[in-house]
């Protein structure tokens, strides 16, 4: 039989903890699930076991983390780790558990599953020692890995800014820093810079990292385009365009990032109405100020609803908590108010650099489409330029390219190809990715063994 509680929270990142110790401060029963081994979600990941050189090197963003966990401990929420949720049918929530099966039900579930990195689709991005800088990041504080040196960075946006700051600090040289913006991007950002006045230290920090990235010294090139790596004499070797020239470096790592995007494959699996952010090109799904979505008694929290970092991730948490607690009865309409007035107050000030960073780092739509020779699907091997016969075949969506070639259909389940897949099909048929309609998602999001499945339907029925 499924467990039940209250509340299913899947996540146990800042906003999923956050959650959690809301509403179980109203006096509900919440259970949360989360696939890694420890609490700390992206940001504050590994954060109980860390070395104490790793948070001093981290400072206090990553710090931060030990104070949400250490509430969060000790608020009565049952934690379930290394717990991948596969699946979401009917308020059931199904569980792979170190191989065993494991459901959870609920009228109400809080989905808290973050975002992932955009994938970058460039020619050569399969190859060994090539990966995204926020995963980089999180070998650092997974397991104290740093990289093979010289490292060449590729890409926009805040995280690459610190990657950079990162490699600096740990004196690990880097062979060039090959940014995607151009200075348009920056000029074009200034209006929105009265409202982000609103987070001065926040402002600070970044022009900050922004300022150590121009006064690397490695060379610094904007505006780059058609990066292709190649593996040459033991070396990884970096081809590029600025301008109207060409360039090479070569260097051990490769570093790609274009921004985070939201996690959309639960929400999409219970069938919650979802946007587009044109500006940086990703489906979110819409919630209303406390989290809810389309379908009744489904919340999503923090990265997953729309990257707006760890700080809005937790507050929203504490708002969709109430509103839980509110919706159970545990608290009227009026306390939830009352207790949600400073949140939204914060969230509001934590937010207003937004528009600001997704105008400053928005991604440049012709650099997202892969060249003919790019792997796209990496699990199926099918290079983009199959994919544009495909849809010269007249097949004209992800899923009917799906039919044809079986991307999607591996490993990944879709999660490396799919924005990939679009922006092709955008350029193609000169569409906005927006109106296109995304891979239909299905059970097991992860893979899951037949056994296990079987015995999820038997411990259900
Ligand atoms: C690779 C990466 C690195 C990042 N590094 C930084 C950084 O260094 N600094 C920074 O400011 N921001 C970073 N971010 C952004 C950061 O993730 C967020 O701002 C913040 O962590 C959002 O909090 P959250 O609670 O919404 O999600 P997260 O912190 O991402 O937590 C989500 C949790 O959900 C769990 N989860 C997801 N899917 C499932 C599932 N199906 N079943 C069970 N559990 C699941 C995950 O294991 C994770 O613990 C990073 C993002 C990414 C993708």
């Amino acid at each position: 039989m499924p467990v039940y509680s209250d509340i299913v929270i899947i996540g146990a990142g800042p906003a999923g903890m956050s959650a959690a110790i809301a509403a179980t401060r109203c006096g509900l029963s919440v259970t949360v699930l989360d696939r890694q081994s420890a609490v700390g979600g992206q940001i504050y990941r590994n954060i109980e076991h860390s070395s104490s050189e790793l948070q001093n090197f981290l400072g206090k963003h990553y710090t931060h983390g030990l104070s949400i966990a250490e509430e969060f401990h000790s608020c009565p929420a049952k934690l379930i780790t290394n717990a991948t949720v596969w699946s979401i049918e009917n308020g059931t929530v199904n569980v792979s558990c170190n191989g065993a099966a494991m459901s959870f039900c609920s009228t109400h579930i809080i989905i808290a599953s973050g975002a992932v990195e955009r994938p970058v689709a460039v020619s050569g991005w399969t190859l060994p020692n090539v990966m995204g800088a926020g995963a980089a990041d999180l070998l650092l504080k997974d397991s104290g890995l740093t990289l093979d040196a010289p490292v060449i960075v590729y890409g926009n946006g805040p995280l690459l800014l610190q990657s950079v700051v990162h490699l600096q600090q740990l004196d690990i040289p880097i062979a060039g820093i090959l940014l995607t913006a151009s200075y348009r991007n920056f000029i074009s950002s200034l209006p929105c810079m009265p409202q982000a006045l609103m987070r001065p230290t926040y402002l600070f920090e970044g022009m900050h990292m922004f300022l150590k990235t121009l006064g690397s010294k490695a060379p610094v090139f904007f505006n780059v385009r058609d990066l292709s790596l190649s593996h040459e004499d033991k070396q990884l070797m970096a081809s590029f365009s600025r301008g109207r020239k060409s360039h090479s470096l070569s260097g051990q790592t490769v570093l790609l990032h274009e921004g985070v995007i939201p996690d959309t494959r639960l929400t999409r699996l219970t069938g919650c109405l979802h946007d587009w952010n044109s500006l940086q090109r990703y489906w979110y799904p819409r919630t209303t100020c406390w989290g809810e979505t389309t379908q009744q008694g489904v919340y999503t929290i923090g990265d997953g609803a729309a990257v707006y970092g760890a700080e809005a991730a937790a507050l929203q948490g504490t708002l969709a908590g109430l509103e839980c607690a509110r919706s159970l009865k545990k608290i009227t309409k009026k306390e939830r108010d009352k207790k949600a007035s400073a949140t939204f107050r914060k969230l509001k000030k934590v937010t207003s650099t937004k528009p600001l960073i997704d105008t400053c780092f928005a991604p440049i739509p012709s650099k997202l489409v892969p060249t003919d020779e790019t792997i796209v699907c990496r699990c199926e091997e099918i290079t983009a330029g199959e994919i544009r016969k495909t849809i010269a075949q007249g097949f004209l969506t992800p899923d009917g390219i799906k039919s044809q070639l079986r991307t999607g259909m591996g490993q990944c389940q879709g999660r490396m190809c799919e924005q990939a897949i679009l922006e092709i099909i955008a350029q193609e048929c000169a569409l906005e990715p927006e109106s296109i309609p995304t891979y239909h998602i299905q059970p097991p999001i992860f893979p899951v063994s037949l056994g296990e499945i079987a015995r999820t339907d038997a411990s259900s029925n």
